[in-house]
């Protein structure tokens, strides 16, 4: 069985601010920031200078007041745009997932929000809570049981 698990496809709000009280190191850097303003971001405080796209190299504060992190990467909008322009294709209604929404993951697939329900009796699913995949079906609890017990899941080819 697995446990639901929503993955945001990370847009992280930067924020620019006045340094109050102790001196904030950069998480770039390492440094101590001693500029009139830095940058809020990731829960971190950050350099202007030092809050850079890793792929273009571009200030991120200069571009915008949004950048983009996946896999470790800190990224402009263009550049996440151009490596994760899409997430994929939902596993139960096939349509394209954008980048910038949340997902359901269960093992390889993925799910629009709108998706990741039990498809025999369209239950909602909580983050945690218990769901199972069986012939690529999404089954609450209740359906999958019902299902062992009467044997509907061993005559299809898993
Ligand atoms: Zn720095
Ligand atoms: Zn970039
Ligand atoms: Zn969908
Ligand atoms: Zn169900």
């Amino acid at each position: 069985d697995l446990v639901l698990d929503p993955l945001l496809n990370t847009r992280v709000p930067m924020l620019s601010v006045q340094p109050k009280g102790k001196q904030k190191g950069c998480a770039g850097c390492n440094r101590k920031i001693k500029d009139r303003y830095l940058l809020k971001a990731l829960d971190k405080y950050w350099h202007e200078d030092c809050l850079k796209c890793a792929c273009c190299d571009c200030r991120l504060g200069e571009v915008g007041s949004t950048l983009y992190t996946k896999a470790n990467l800190i990224l402009c909008r263009r550049d996440y745009l151009r490596l994760f322009g899409t997430t994929g294709n939902c596993a139960a209604c096939s349509k394209l997932i954008p980048a910038f929404e949340m997902v359901m993951r269960a093992r390889d697939n993925v799910y629009h929000l709108d998706c990741f329900a039990c498809q025999l009796c369209n239950q909602r699913f909580c983050v945690g809570d218990k769901f199972f995949l069986k012939n690529n079906m999404i089954l609450c609890q209740m359906d999958y049981e019902e299902g062992q017990l009467n044997g509907t899941f061993e005559s299809q080819v898993q």
